[in-house]
Formats: structure tokens, sequence, C-alpha cells
């Protein structure tokens, strides 16, 4: 160090030069920027901040050096990533314009969290992952670049999967942890039973990882039982026949579906779920989506309890301004035999 200190910076840069660098390799960090200093080489003190991973001087050198901040943005989210900061590197990786390891990120949150039976986090990574994907899409009408229609359905599957996860979380803490139910009494069952409906309805040939189908069933088999909506219950216990139910459940199942053979054959009046928008009554369960048998109407839910709310979604014609929209909102419907008012219905999945 003190031969490098008496080196003259007019006459002896290259020498200078060699000294920052053997400091560096020496792990001399200090040294080392001191040596960058005398120099004035910027790039390098931030290149050596970088390598020698102090992020607080590098962050700070950034700061007073614009356009410096994309060298150390890359090497910090990587830094984060291994040191298991995961959340923080997931940001640092979209300012380093890496939205795609941003991603990868959340994934192997999500992935750890199902791991770990904690569907409510997995469920919160699914949604991040969904919007994020939503941000990548350049052009949301006409999708008319590859990677746009990719992200849509990357999207639109991703957010399937935070509604199912939502729905699991509430499935697996009624079977884990049985208290529950005692505390927190009917309205929770009844909230377990309608996420058990939606997973059915949902799940079609999806078998995301970590979700148990014999859960699903045992919980929407004993709920419809205990709630008297004997029909369902038997489909349930018959679907459960054809699974691989755990030991511990078996005597309990083939009790409650020799118990059914007394029971009515239909559920009980009033718990049928009837269609906001053509009044078709609905049966409990629609293993073909979770949308109106009839009408294909979807079922909009509450993701509490997901009961499903009295709302009908729909998007106005595009010729009809957003003022006249609400102007008809809040009309009269037209009487019967008035024309239609240029009535036409096109329902989409
Ligand atoms: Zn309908």
């Amino acid at each position: 160090m003190e031969i490098c200190k008496n080196l003259d910076k007019s006459k002896h840069t290259p020498e200078i030069e060699l000294c920052a660098l053997h400091f560096k390799k020496a792990g001399h960090h200090t040294f080392a920027k001191q040596a960058f200093l005398r120099l004035g080489d910027i790039k390098g003190l931030m290149k050596l901040h970088v390598d020698c991973q102090k992020w607080d001087e590098a962050q700070m050198l950034a700061q007073q050096n614009p356009g410096m901040e994309s060298l150390i943005n890359l090497p910090y989210a990587d830094w984060l990533s291994a040191n298991d900061r995961f959340e923080e590197a997931q940001e640092a990786y979209k300012k380093a314009n890496r939205p795609d390891m941003a991603l990868r990120i959340i994934e192997f949150l999500s992935e750890n969290a199902i791991s770990e039976k904690r569907f409510q986090d997995a469920a919160q990574y699914y949604w991040i992952l969904a919007t994020e994907s939503l941000k990548l899409v350049q052009d949301t009408e006409g999708l008319t670049k590859k990677e746009d229609s990719k992200y849509m359905n990357d999207y639109e599957e991703y957010l399937k999967l935070a509604e199912i996860y939502q729905a699991y979380n509430l499935v697996s803490r009624y079977l884990e942890e049985s208290y529950r139910a005692m505390i927190q009494g009917e309205l929770y069952n009844e909230s377990v039973f309608n996420a058990a409906r939606f997973l059915v309805n949902n799940l079609g040939k999806r078998q995301p990882s970590g979700i148990n189908i014999v859960y699903v069933y045992y919980a929407l088999a004993t709920l419809a039982f205990k709630f008297e909506a004997f029909k369902t219950a038997r489909e349930a216990f018959e679907k459960l026949q054809s699974l691989k139910i755990p030991p511990k459940w078996v005597g309990q199942v083939d009790m409650q579906h020799l118990k059914l053979r007394a029971k009515p054959f239909q559920d009980k009046e009033g718990l049928a779920m009837t269609c906001n928008r053509c009044i078709t009554v609905n049966p409990l369960t629609n293993s073909a989506g979770d949308h109106c048998t009839t009408c294909g109407c979807n079922i909009v839910r509450n993701f509490g309890s997901f009961d499903s709310l009295p709302l009908v979604e729909f998007t106005p014609d595009p010729s009809i301004t957003p003022v006249r929209v609400k102007e008809l909102l809040k009309a009269d419907a037209p009487m019967h035999g008035a024309g239609g008012g240029g009535w036409n219905q096109r329902v989409s999945e």
C-alpha cells in the first residue's frame, strides 16, 4: 500500500492499476478501493464493490453516478437469490430488466409453499405470477405477437391456480386442523363445503401439485351429508370409492355411505344454486366447469367463503359509449314484445 501511495498518478497509472488488481485479488477491499479512487476509475470501483459483494457502497456509488445501476442490479439479484432472500431478489430482477428471472423466483417460491402445505401463500404467489404475466402482454386487444398469447394463457392458468390453491387451503385446514370446525362453527363448515364444490367444478383434468383429490371429495361427501345435500353426498361417496382412501377414514366412509341409503335421493330444498342470469336451478357441483349448466354463465365467487355472488359478468359492445352504458344500467328493463331492445348474447367460457 505504501508503494502504491507514493506512486505519482500522472506518471505511474499502469503501476497503480496493477496495485489495485493485486489488492482486489488478495481480498483487500479498502486498499483496492483507494487505488481505484486515485485512478478515478469509477467503473473499476463499481466492479470491485460488486465482486466483493459490498452492496451498500455499490448502491451509494450508483446513486452518485446515474447509469451505473445496470452494472449492479443483476449481480445483486443473483446474490439475494443465492442467499435465500427471494422476495427482494424478485424485485431486483425486475429492476435488472429480467422479468423472466423474477417469474422463475416466484415459481420457485410457490413450489416451496406447496411442498410445505402453505397453500394460502401458494395462492398468493400464483396471483403474483398471474399479474406479472399480464404485465408482459404488450398488445392485450389483438394478441398479435406469439409471446403475447403465451403470456395471456399463462395469466389465465396462473389465476385459476391461485383460486384453486385458495380453495384448497380451506379444505386442507379443515381436514388437518379438525379443531377449527369446533371453534369457528357452521359458517366455517359452509365455506369449506363451498370450497370443495368450487374445486370439483374447476379442477377438471388439472392435477396441481400438492392437491389431494381424496381430501376434496372426502370434505365434499362428509359436509354434503351434514348439510343434507344427499344427492351430492352420494355422488361424492361414489367417487371416493374409486380413489385410494387413507385407512383411518375407511370405517367412517363406509358407515356414512351406508347411512345414506336411508336418506332421500335429492339435496335438501333451499341449498340449490340458482343461476343469476337465466334463473335455472343448478346442481351443487358441475364437473364440466364453474358455470351454469344451461346458459354457461360463469359463477362469480367470493374468495373468502366461496359462495356465489348475485353478479353477472358482461362486456358492453364497444360501439356503446361508457356514459351511455351507465345510463342503460340505470334504466328499467324493456317491456316484453318491445323488439328485444337489440339484445343479443354471446357466452364465452
Ligand atoms: Zn344460467
